[in-house]
């Protein structure tokens, strides 16, 4: 039987999306992109669903939202004070104007997405906008102000028992990770460079949670140019394994483009192909599954693949020239959908791999992960 696929968008989390700065205008290009294929079935419409105070605290402090709030008014001109900083709200996340209405829609698109799965009305959900996956409970990081991902496997977990969260972004996916480290209905495995000084340093392969719930996160770490056919390979030998024991019953997946060649931030080098057969692998699964976004700095190459993606996840195949749309300019100059791999050599070996997989394997069995 054809699964429901269910693709999220709103005028107006397409406009909070755009306006972050480190990602200016992305949304803008991914959504056109993807229409210009005319590959979605069913949009789903968030417009109307904006987060609540109670469903943001799901995950977040109420001082952090009350700091949130106090931004609202502020003038992009403002200095950053003190109170700013010890919420992580500088550097790397500058206040927003407007910042609570923006966490509001954000948070809001991912509750709509893991509410279409719940209700039943669609197998998989895509949500591009989403993945924020560095956002702490007291404190926005790495260009991430709330939490989204924590927020809608929060909201799952009224349907579903027992829930798988991957995250395929190039940096550790810590915020998650943190979250649900001490609860055993919440499996967080990530896949992520881990190098000295590589941002946040957080997830070595050692690193299985807490507590009584130790032992249900996992951590693949991965060095500078990875390529295709290590990833693919290891991925499916860990998912085996983490999925044999866990048995989840719905799946989030986090899909950050700066894992892809030409990335500013994250110098791996794969393409989109490379992640078919994991993604394809995810599929057969066939549990309801959201798949969010997340990193991704190179914005043409942000839409490409999740372009490809969204296709991929559809089973349609499209064109490899760019459609003309909007901003076809942006395509320059080859207007085409393939990226190209770098001549670089990969720094992973698969002795490495081996060992990363036969770390996961003695930490699931040590603490008896079902
Ligand atoms: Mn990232």
């Amino acid at each position: 039987m054809s699964k429901k696929i269910g693709y999220i968008w709103s005028k107006r989390l397409i406009f909070e999306c755009d306006r972050i700065n480190v990602v200016i205008d992305r949304a803008s290009h991914v959504n056109s992109l993807i229409k210009s294929y005319g590959i979605v079935q069913n949009i789903i419409n968030c417009d109307k669903r904006i987060a609540s105070v109670d469903e943001l605290k799901l995950f977040h402090s109420n001082e952090y939202l009350k700091q949130l709030q106090l931004n609202n008014d502020r003038d992009s001109a403002d200095d950053i004070n003190d109170n700013d900083l010890e919420y992580g709200l500088g550097y790397d996340c500058e206040p927003l104007e407007k910042m609570w209405d923006f966490v509001r829609v954000i948070a809001g698109g991912t509750l709509k997405a893991v509410e279409c799965v719940m209700d039943g009305d669609f197998d998989i959900v895509i949500n591009w906008n989403g993945g924020w996956h560095h956002a702490q409970r007291d404190e926005a990081a790495g260009f991430c102000y709330v939490n989204d991902i924590v927020i809608g496997i929060q909201k799952m977990r009224q349907t579903f028992d027992k829930i798988l969260y991957i995250d395929l972004d190039v940096h550790h996916g810590d915020g998650v990770e943190n979250a649900f480290s001490t609860t055993k209905r919440v499996f967080t495995l990530s896949f992520h460079r881990h190098e000295a000084g590589f941002f946040p340093g957080t997830g070595t392969v050692n690193d299985c949670g807490f507590g009584l719930a130790r032992g249900y996160a996992a951590n693949f770490p991965y060095k500078e140019n990875l390529s295709g056919h290590l990833l693919s390979k290891y991925f499916k030998l860990v998912a085996d394994l983490v999925r044999e024991r866990f048995k989840p019953n719905a799946c989030v997946i986090q899909c950050g483009a700066d894992i892809i060649s030409g990335d500013k931030l994250g110098f791996v080098n794969l393409i989109p192909n490379d992640m078919d057969s994991i993604m394809l692998e995810i599929l057969k699964w066939d549990i309801p599954t959201v798949f969010l976004g997340g990193g991704g700095y190179n914005i043409a190459n942000t839409a490409r693949y999740w372009t490809h993606l969204t296709a991929l996840i559809h089973s349609t195949e499209i064109c490899n020239d760019i459609p003309d749309h909007k901003n076809f300019l942006s395509y320059s100059s080859d207007f085409e959908l393939s990226i190209s791999r770098k001549n670089v050599r990969d720094l992973n070996t698969e002795e490495e791999f081996e060992r990363n997989l036969n770390i996961i394997r003695l930490n699931l069995d040590k603490y008896s992960v079902s």
